[in-house]
């Protein structure tokens, strides 16, 4: 009897000549996320199963599992011989632990016969099974309709495998299998449930994040690095790119018309983010940008921002109000790190009255009135990289 992760995968993302792919790039996201635990992932029918978990660890595991995209749900599992009893004695093990405390439950055996050589059929299996356990825990009663949990029993080619708990998966696709995107990520809450609304999709995430020392404060650095850490135990691997970015904002604020200087600053944000991303691979850009939120989020001003850039764009909260991020927020466990009060270098020289609907043309000569290119140079020369997991 083997302790072992049992994880589904939505079939949906599973057709056709993509399917092998997907499985390889789910495999390789379950290695990384249970790094170091010497785990052996395989793949069969439909199911990828994780051997070598630490019997203690399994728990922890099957948490962690819940957080790679492209999971449906994982059970912590028994692999067992094909013989009977082996199988009713796993099943009880796992049923004993999952009742633990409780004075009553109701419960369902499902069954799969993958191995149609093996005697039983599964409603054989799911009859049997469920009259020995019913004997053997006096607490328990059938419910075919809504059971407290399930009993799972799936017979396969080389083992059987039982599991008597569910936990639900992050959905998606596996990051990595849908390209390369780069965060422009604030302290705030939005920008991280958009880097994480996209890595969900299959996206693989860097970030980038502006900061104006001494206007902002090391503590607020501090922050943007927990928050990136946090969306990375979701994403995998995200390159962090910090860029100095006090010396292109003093000059907005003291060569640009003041009503103008947060639109000019993004569009400069832009451009510089564009550039970090070329570097790195990346194709596209994302942001925590809802429509209407703030004076730079009208329609007139993302116009006047995605023109100064090449590369697509994304804003996956763009229709959502600021209640249903900040839900997202709270799911993700990213809201209580956001909600710190330090300070962002957008907040800190904010115009006392910013337009609101900028003609792109207006913009276009104010921020020729500078030559920001060698100051750009300069703050890449000085970005920074971390690499967070
Ligand atoms: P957030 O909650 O993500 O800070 P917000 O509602 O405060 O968003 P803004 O401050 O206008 O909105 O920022 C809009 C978007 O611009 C952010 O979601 C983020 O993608 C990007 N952004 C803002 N400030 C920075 C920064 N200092 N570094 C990198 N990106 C930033
Ligand atoms: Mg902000």
């Amino acid at each position: 009897m083997e302790p072992v992760l049992l994880v589904r995968y939505a079939e949906i993302h599973l057709k056709g000549l993509n399917r092998p792919y997907f499985e390889r790039s789910l495999m390789k996201r379950i290695s990384l996320a249970l790094r170091p635990m010497p785990v052996k992932v395989v793949r069969e029918q439909g199911r990828v199963f994780v051997f070598g978990v630490p019997a203690e660890s399994m728990n922890e595991a099957a948490d962690k599992l819940t957080r790679v995209f492209g999971i449906h749900s994982v059970s912590p599992a028994l692999a067992v011989e094909k013989e009977w009893d082996e199988m009713v004695a796993g099943a009880k093990e796992l049923v004993a632990r999952r009742i633990e405390g409780l004075a009553s439950a109701s419960f369902k055996v499902i069954a799969r016969r993958a191995d149609k050589r093996f005697s039983m059929r599964s409603q054989d299996i799911c009859r049997v099974m469920g009259g020995v356990l019913l004997e053997a825990f006096p607490q328990l009663r059938v419910d075919v309709h809504t059971p407290d949990f399930y009993v799972g029993v799936e017979v396969r080619q080389e083992q059987a495998f039982l599991f008597a708990e569910e936990k639900l998966g992050a959905g998606g696709m596996p990051v990595g299998t849908n390209g390369h995107a780069m965060l422009l990520i604030s302290g705030g809450i939005d920008s991280p449930v958009a880097g994480h609304m996209i890595a969900k999709r299959g996206v693989q995430i860097s970030a980038v994040h502006f900061y104006s020392y001494p206007y902002t404060s090391e503590r607020a650095r501090e922050k943007v690095i927990d928050l990136t850490r946090i969306l990375a135990s979701y994403a995998g691997n995200v390159s962090l790119y910090l860029v100095p970015f006090t010396d292109i904002q003093l000059t907005i604020y003291e060569k640009c018309p003041k009503s103008e200087t947060t639109v000019l600053m993004r569009r400069l944000m832009m451009q510089i983010a564009e550039r970090i991303a070329v570097s790195c691979g990346a194709q596209a850009l994302v942001t925590g940008e809802s429509i209407g939120q703030v004076a730079s989020q009208t329609i007139e001003s993302l116009t006047v921002t995605n023109d100064a850039v090449n590369l697509p764009v994304f804003r996956p909260l763009i229709g959502f109000d600021k209640e249903e991020i900040v839900d997202r927020a709270k799911a993700m466990g990213s809201y209580e790190t956001s909600i710190l009060p330090f300070e962002d270098c957008c907040t800190v020289f904010v115009p006392q009255h910013p337009v609101t609907r900028p003609k792109l043309d207006d913009i276009r000569r104010s921020e020729a009135l500078v030559d920001f290119s060698e100051m750009i140079e300069q703050a890449i020369r000085d970005t920074e990289r971390i690499d967070l997991e």
